[in-house]
Order: C-alpha cells, then structure tokens, then sequence
C-alpha cells in the first residue's frame, strides 16, 4: 500500500506539475479525480511552496473508515535546465480495506496455530504413551545388558506396544539378550571345559615318564612337567627360549628348525641334563606343534623320551655285529665297510691291507682240542693287536684268518714292518694254556690306492700275496704284486680248459725209462704229464697239478693219466715186458676214496695190479698218519708198488723212515746232482740206501744227468736210476720201440756207460 501510495503521489506530482506552473486548479483537480477510482484512495492535496492549500479532492463520500497513510512527492519543474520545487502533493489511502483482510490473514493463522498446537499436543501425549514408556523399559533392561547382566527380560509390554517401531526395537533388544544370554552361558560352561581340560592335560602331562615341554608360539617355554624338571634340572627357566640350553649344540640347528616347521617331527638327540657339566642323554625328541580350531599357530608340545638303554643295546648289538666273539678284533663286515669308507671318500694316501694266515692251525685244533685252538687265536689277536700299537684296524675274519688294515702315509712300510714282527713272533713256539705250540703266521700284503678300490679287490690282492707266501714256504710274508693277477688270470684259464682237455686227451702221459742198475735193463717207466695248450703252450705239469688240487680236479686228472698209464702196462706186457708203470699220486688224493678209485682204473684198463706203482710224497706220511698209513696198506695189499717220491726233500730224517710202509724210495734230484762233487752227498745218500735196504724197500736215484752221477749211484748200491742220462720221457709209440729192439736193453746201459 506504502509503495502504490508513493508511486501514486509521485505520478499525481508530475501530473500536477504543468497545471501547477500554470496556476490552473481545475486542470489539476480532474487529475486529481482520476484518483477516486482507487479502491483504497482517502483524498489528495497540492500545496504551494509555502505549504497552503491550492487544491484538494476527497473521495466519495462515506468511504472512510480507518487510519490513513500519506505519501508526499514534490512538484517540480524543469527551467532552463535548473529543476525548481514548485509545491508538494500529499496522497492519503485509506488503510481500512487493508486492516481488514490483514485481520482475516491473521485470524486464519491464529486459527492454524490453535489447531496445530492441539495437534502436537495430541501427539505429544501419544508418543508419550506409546514411544516413552516403552523406551524407558528398553533403557532399563539396556543398562542391564551393559553392565554384563543378560537375565533381565524386556519388558511384555514394550514387546507388544502398538508402535511399530517400538515393537520390533523391543523384539529386536529382546532377541540379542536372548542370545547374548546364551552366548555367556556357553562361554561360561566353556571356561570351565577349558579349565577342566587344561588341567586333565596338565595331569597327563605330569604324569608321563616323558619329559614335556610346552612352547608359546614365540618358542618361550610356558610349562614343563615333573620328568622335565628332573630331568633337566635347572637349565630351564620358563619364559625363556629353552632349545639352546638344553640340546647339544650340534644339534641345536636341527630342533629349533623342526619347531620352526610347525610340523610335527620326530628325531633323536641329545639333551645336555646339568648346566656345564656336559652330561648328556640320549633321547627320542617328538616335536608336535599346538593349532586351535581356527588354524593359529599357538606354539609346540615338546616330549622327550629317555633313549639310553635302546641306544646302549643297539650299541652293544652294533658291538655284536662289528666284532668277533671270540678275539674281540673287528670282523669281517666292519673291515669290509672300512675299506667301502675309504674308497668312498676317496681320500688320497696310502692304504695296506695285510691278511694273516696261521700255519699248522687245523693241527692244533684237531689234536689238542678247540679250547687250546681258540686260546691260541686270542693269543695271535693280542699280539698283532700289540704289535699293530692301535695304528691300524685289526680284524679276525674267521678260522685262523686275521687282517691288519693300516692308512696314512708309509702305510705299506709300516705293514712289512708289522708283517716281520708278527712272522717273527710266530715263529717261536707260543706259550699257550701251559703248552709251548708251535704255528707259525703266512702274511700277504697288498697296497691299496683308495680311488677306484672296491673292497673285493682289496681281499683279492692280499690273498693272493699270502697265497704267494705259503707257496714259499710259509711263515713269511709277501707283497702283492701286479704279476700276481697274471698268475690268477693264468690260473684260472688252465683251470677252465682243464676239463675239456682230458675228454680230448690234450692231457696225456709221456713215460721215463727206470734203468737197474745192475743189468742195465729198463724196468719200468714213470708216467708224467704232458699238456699242450693251443693258447698257452706247453704247460708245465707242477703248474697244472697244482690248479688241479685247488681246483678238485686232481681226482678226475690222476684217474684219466692212470688210466692211460695202465693201458700203456697193458699193451707193453702184451709185448712181454713186465716192468711197471709208476704214476704220481697226490697227497690231495689221500681219502677213503683212493683204493676204490684206483681199482676203478685197474679195472678199466684190464690192467694187474703188479703192474702199477704210485709215487707218493712223505707229507702223505707225515699228516693224518693213521688214516694214511692204512691207505698205503690197502694198497700194497692188492699188490700195488708203493714209492716214496722226492726223498730227503722235504720234513724227514731218516729216523722216520722205518715209519713208513713203502716198496721203494725216490732219492730227489738235489742229492743226485750234488753227487761226485763232494764227499758228503755220497755218505748221505750211501745212509739213505743202506737204511732202504735194512727195511726192505729198493732205492731208486731221481733226475740223473751224467754217468758220473750213475756210477756215483752204482758205488753206494742203489737198484735203478732215472733221468736224462737214459733219455727224456717218452710217448707209448716211442716206448714201443724199446721193446721191439729187446736185444738193445742191455746194450742201452753199455751205451751210455
Ligand atoms: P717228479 O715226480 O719228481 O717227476 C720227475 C720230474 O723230473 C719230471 O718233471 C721229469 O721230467 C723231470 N726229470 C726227469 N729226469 C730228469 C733229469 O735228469 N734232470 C732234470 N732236471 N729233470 C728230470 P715234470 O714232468 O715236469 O714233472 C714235474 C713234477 O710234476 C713231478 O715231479 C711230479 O711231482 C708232478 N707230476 C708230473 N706228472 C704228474 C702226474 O701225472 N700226477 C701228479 N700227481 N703229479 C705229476
Ligand atoms: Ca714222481
Ligand atoms: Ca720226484
């Protein structure tokens, strides 16, 4: 209204201001009138400058009924470009229309007031009875809840309140106390299964001969049990890290990686039991970690079980299996694994295996008894134990076998020099369970280079030299050399091409003329064997008898050679000749066996037993006695000759000759040859026959060469010669020949006489 009356006022006083300059009222008072058209116009006024009157309309009458507002506005006019006030129009609106309707406006807002506050008061009273109420109860029961306490209930009838919200808010509490309730009673009950269980474990725990440790994840010790305590006693203190203080320190890296695992494990250890002291125990350490339900690592049980007596009788069986019985020297088995250690570690240096065999042991064991045999074995392993000083790995490998494995530098010299003192020692008679026995100790001695050494080769080359030291003789030692194998080799290449060569009569026998002395005439042959092998040659019959013997085939061989010796017998008796074939028999061959064979070949060439003679050496006399002394007289019972070959070489005096049930002795080629160039070989060889003659036997000289040495032989009186004088041995043809020209016989001896 305030705007429309000063807008109004404004455009009455520009409307005013033409007539005003003009003086013309009656112009200004029609402009004036247009006004009375406005609903709420009161009456306006023009005044001079000075403020009078000059005109004025009012509005109709009757109109008026409230407070008036009044907007004034200038009257200028424009002159000259100067603007001069000319009067002022007062407008006067009547402000009743506008109270009026400003009173309904208010009404009608008093009136929403009214009603809204009577709304928000309904409202309040029902959120008051419905919201509040039950919140309250809410509250209580919540407060409740915070403070750990889920018994209490909410309230029945903030479960059924109208209110929705309030409803399912109330439902809602209700539920979790319900189950927090539940929740607290399981944990409850849990807490004391858990409890209960600790302490069920805990007993367990105490109650095993075991000691147990228990671990915190971070490897702190968080229990031990009483076996511990004791066990351990002192070292460990819990909460502290207890693996390097208990475990030997070259084992700590094993364990504390096994707990590290958090796997289970199991190893054996050692477990340190006094601070400092060093003592130690062995045991079986079980490592099992500890995982709850969901997975997590809590840490490990750590069971130690005692393990000493398992490892003292594990110990003393490994004793058991290392070491002989008897001597208490290493065996086989642990020599054998020493020399595999030292080839597998192919150590440089030296190595010397000395294998160690005793002479006359079988003897001494059969005739004087085990316990005399066994007491001089534990006497032979203290003195090579003695003499070895600890410097080498002495070993009873079985029987009367011993070995010597010594290693470093002059290991081989070392052993040569053990080897003399041993052999030394043997040789002088060893006092034993008050006897004096005499043995004696073979030694071979191979040098070994650990690389590329198998154990096998190692034994080969040492028994091979002591095979060498017995074939000299015995009681001496030898060294292994490489012409050693080649004699194996040798060896075993006769031995496989022996078989076939009887079946193909490779192996035959040539035949020595035995010449008496008294006539000249030719009174037997000894046969000897011949072999000639398409790759070796000519093989030397003491080479192939002796891989006979070794090899069991001596029997097969003899019967073969006997038996073409006796068919020779036979086919010279068909020419009227009745002088004997004499074959050579092994002491190998002196077994119940031998007359029975011998008949055999009797039998199979229809040969007389007159007609055969054996040569047997005095060892056959000398061992097994009884038993071979009998064979001699089984023999010479079926009229077989007997005689003793190689006389005066080998243990024999001429004491023991009377001892010996013999036709005839073969006085060895070593005396023979020695004839005529000294005094004193006659004399022997005159006592040798004399004494033959006293016991009835015939006296046979061996290997003659020259006249000389065939009238040396005449002069002391023996019967028959044989040897080179009277030609080389000869094949069955050849001695057919001698037959044939029967006048030749006497002349045979003329002629070389
Ligand atoms: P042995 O029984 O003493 O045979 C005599 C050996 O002396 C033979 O050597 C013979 O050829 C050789 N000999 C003969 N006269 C002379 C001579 O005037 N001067 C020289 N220096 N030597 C002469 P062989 O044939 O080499 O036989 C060697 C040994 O082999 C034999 O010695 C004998 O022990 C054994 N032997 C030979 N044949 C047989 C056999 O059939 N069976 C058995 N078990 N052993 C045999
Ligand atoms: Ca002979
Ligand atoms: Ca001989």
């Amino acid at each position: 209204m305030e705007r429309e009356a000063t807008l109004t006022a404004v455009m009455t006083a520009r409307a005013s201001s033409a007539p005003r300059a003009a003086s013309d009222m009656s112009q200004s008072e029609n402009t004036f009138a247009a006004l009375r058209s406005h609903p709420d116009f009161a009456d306006v006024l023009l005044l001079d400058g000075e403020g009078a009157l000059l005109a004025k309309v009012t509005a109709e009458p009757g109109q008026r009924r409230g407070d008036l507002l009044t907007s004034v506005a200038p009257v200028v006019i424009e002159d000259g470009g100067t603007r001069r006030r000319i009067g002022t129009v007062e407008v006067r609106f009547d402000k009743a229309r506008i109270a009026s309707e400003i009173r309904g406006i208010v009404l009608m807002h008093i009136l929403h007031g009214i009603l809204v506050a009577g709304a928000v008061v309904t409202a309040l009273f029902f959120v008051a009875r419905t919201v509040t109420k039950p919140l309250k109860l809410l509250r209580g029961t919540l407060v409740h809840i915070e403070g750990g306490d889920y018994t209490r209930k909410v309230d029945p009838s903030a479960l059924s309140s109208e209110h929705t919200e309030v409803r399912e808010v109330a439902r809602a509490v209700e539920r979790f106390r319900e189950t927090a309730l539940a929740v607290e009673e399981i944990r409850k009950s849990d807490d004391r299964a858990a409890r209960e269980e600790r302490r069920r474990i805990r007993a367990a725990l105490e109650s095993t001969q075991d000691a147990a440790l228990v671990l915190r994840e971070t490897g702190q010790l968080v229990f031990q049990n009483r076996a511990a305590r004791a066990l351990l006693g002192g070292l460990l203190v819990e909460g502290r890290a207890p693996i390097d203080a208990i475990t030997a320190p070259e084992d700590q890296e094993a364990v504390r990686r096994a707990i590290q695992d958090r796997a289970s494990d199991e190893l054996s250890t050692e477990l340190l039991t006094a601070a400092g002291g060093g003592e130690t125990l062995p045991v079986r350490l079980r490592i099992n970690p500890i995982y709850d339900a969901d997975s997590v690592y809590l840490g490990a049980v750590l069971m130690a079980t005692d393990i000493s007596e398992q490892v003292q009788s594990a110990a003393r069986i490994r004793h058991l299996a290392e070491h002989d019985s008897l001597t208490g020297l290493k065996n086989r088995r642990l020599l054998e694994e020493e020399i595999s250690r030292i080839s597998a570690d192919g150590a440089h240096g030296e190595v010397a295996l000395l294998l160690l065999d005793l002479d006359r042991f079988k003897q001494i064991n059969d005739t004087l008894g085990h316990p005399v045999g066994d007491a001089l074995l534990i006497r032979v392993a203290e003195m090579i134990e003695d003499v070895a000083a600890g410097a080498g790995l002495a070993a009873r490998l079985g029987g009367d076998e011993f070995a010597l494995l010594l290693r470093g530098e002059d290991a081989t010299l070392r052993g040569r020099v053990v080897a003399r003192e041993i052999v030394g020692m043997l040789a002088e008679p060893v006092h034993v369970a008050n006897r004096q026995l005499r043995t004696g100790a073979s030694i071979g001695i191979a040098r070994l280079t650990p690389e590329g050494l198998t154990v096998a080769d190692a034994f080969r080359r040492a028994a091979l030299a002591l095979y060498e030291a017995k074939r000299q003789g015995r009681g001496c030692f030898f060294e292994f050399e490489e012409t050693m194998e080649r004699e194996v080799r040798r060896q075993s290449l006769i031995e496989g091409a022996m078989r076939g060569a009887l079946k193909t009569n490779a192996i035959y026998p040539m035949f020595q003329r035995q010449v008496a002395l008294s006539t000249g005439r030719i009174v037997g042959y000894e046969a000897l064997a011949r072999w000639t092998h398409p790759e070796l040659g000519q093989i030397s019959p003491a080479e192939f008898i002796t891989v006979a013997e070794e090899t069991r085939q001596i029997g097969d061989l003899t019967a073969h050679l006997m038996t073409a010796a006796c068919r020779a017998a036979v086919a010279w008796r068909a020419r009227g000749f009745a002088g004997r074939v004499a074959v050579n028999v092994s002491p190998r061959l002196f077994r119940h066996t031998l007359p029975e064979m011998i008949d055999d070949v009797l039998l199979a060439a229809g040969c007389p037993a007159e007609a055969l003679e054996i040569e047997i050496t005095e060892a056959v006399l000398l061992s097994d006695t009884q038993r071979n002394l009998s064979l001699v007289s089984a023999l010479r019972d079926r009229g077989i000759f007997v005689a003793l070959d190689d006389f005066g070489m080998g243990y024999s005096s001429l004491s023991y000759l009377q001892s010996f049930p013999v036709d005839r002795i073969k006085i060895d080629r070593a005396f023979v040859s020695k004839l005529g160039t000294a005094p004193e070989p006659s004399a022997l060889v005159r006592a040798i026959v004399e004494l033959g003659h006293a016991l009835g036997m015939q006296v046979t000289g061996e290997g003659v060469e020259t006249p000389e040495q065939l009238e040396a032989l005449r002069a002391v009186g023996a019967d028959s010669v044989q040897g080179f004088v009277h030609g080389t041995p000869l094949d069955l043809e050849q001695t057919l020949v001698d037959f044939d020209a029967a006048a030749r016989y006497p002349a045979l001896t003329a002629e070389r006489t």
